[in-house]
């Protein structure tokens, strides 16, 4: 790795040691076996606050990360059916704003890898190939092709309501933080459980995708970290971590109650560095998104790039195939 990108993580480091603790952690490897957050009697769910006796039901095993990340162990008792049922919305637009990249990394989800398709060009995974076919005149899917390179731009476009997919983030680190940080998180519910209206504040998360490797984070992996009282800089109390396959989402939990030691003055977020990066996998995205707007986004073009290994073609400038 070069010089000044490991000083730069280092750095990076120090920061986040001068100022987090690591609250908790979930790695989830393929296979792993089924993990269930909070107490099996007596259940009140998390995000309502009503248990049996209030006439809801816990009979649906609820995911405590989204299985669109590739989630298939980590469950929680304390979401309801009724909860489960309203946060499948935020999830449906959290796959819609995803789903391409999804596709491309081959990310599996409950339905496998999920397809990409909008009117007839489509991305499908057939095995380990990767098969896209473009329509001439179809302006849902765009590729551009670097046959020299072996590399390949594909545009793809998504329809989506930014706070839905924020809602998705923000219901997984209030599932995993632990009761007594959760206490302190209740503006964060409110938030998560009113009408899905736009705020007036800027909603930032960070996006990350690494290049040069397959499944790069070689599992799921949530974590919280959660703000040192001897913490150097102002900085927010939770920080939450979603990383998966090749991508990473990070994002402060907004709304918490121990944030207002900063007085009304601004409070800091910055990137927490990760595995891939001091493995010297390079970030090929690292983007910061506002999912403040709870404006329908209408076929966003969203582009990937990628290089393949082999490549094959039907039909000139109509169908490839990695
Ligand atoms: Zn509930």
């Amino acid at each position: 790795m070069d010089e000044k990108l490991t000083k730069k993580i280092l750095e990076q480091l120090r920061v986040l040691d001068k100022n987090y603790i690591p609250l908790v952690s979930f790695p989830i490897t393929d296979g792993s076996p089924k993990n269930f957050l909070g107490e099996k009697e007596n259940r009140t769910c998390r995000f309502c606050g009503r248990s049996k006796t209030d006439g809801i039901t816990f009979k649906k095993e609820a995911h405590a990360l989204s299985n669109l990340v590739g989630n298939d162990s980590l469950f929680s008792y304390y979401e309801c059916d009724e909860c489960n049922q309203r946060f499948s919305i935020y999830e449906s637009d959290f796959a819609e704003f995803m789903k391409i990249y999804h596709c491309i990394l081959k990310v599996k989800g409950k339905r496998g890898i999920p397809s990409y398709r909008m009117n007839t060009s489509r991305v499908d995974i057939e095995g380990t190939t990767t098969s896209i076919k473009q329509y001439e005149g179809d302006p849902t899917l765009q590729c551009d092709i670097d046959e020299v390179n072996k590399k390949l731009k594909i545009t793809a476009l998504r329809t989506y309501t930014p706070i839905h997919v924020y809602k998705a983030l923000v219901k997984m680190a209030l599932t995993i933080l632990p009761e007594e940080d959760f206490e302190h998180c209740k503006s964060a519910l409110n938030f998560l459980n009113q009408e899905p209206v736009s705020v007036n504040i800027p909603l930032p998360v960070v996006v990350q995708m690494y290049g040069q490797g397959v499944d790069v984070h070689h599992s799921v992996m949530a974590a919280i970290f959660k703000r040192r009282d001897d913490a150097k800089d102002k900085v927010f109390s939770y920080v939450f971590l979603l990383a998966y396959n090749n991508m990473c989402f990070q994002m402060p939990i907004y709304g918490c109650d121990l944030d207002k030691f900063a007085e009304g003055e601004p409070v800091n977020f910055f990137a927490i560095p990760t595995f891939p990066l001091l493995d010297g996998y390079p970030l090929i995205l690292n983007s910061v998104v506002d999912l403040s707007s709870s404006e329908k986004k209408t076929k966003e073009p969203i582009s990937v790039s990628f290089s393949f290994a082999d490549f094959e073609r039907t039909d000139f400038n109509s169908s490839a195939e990695q």
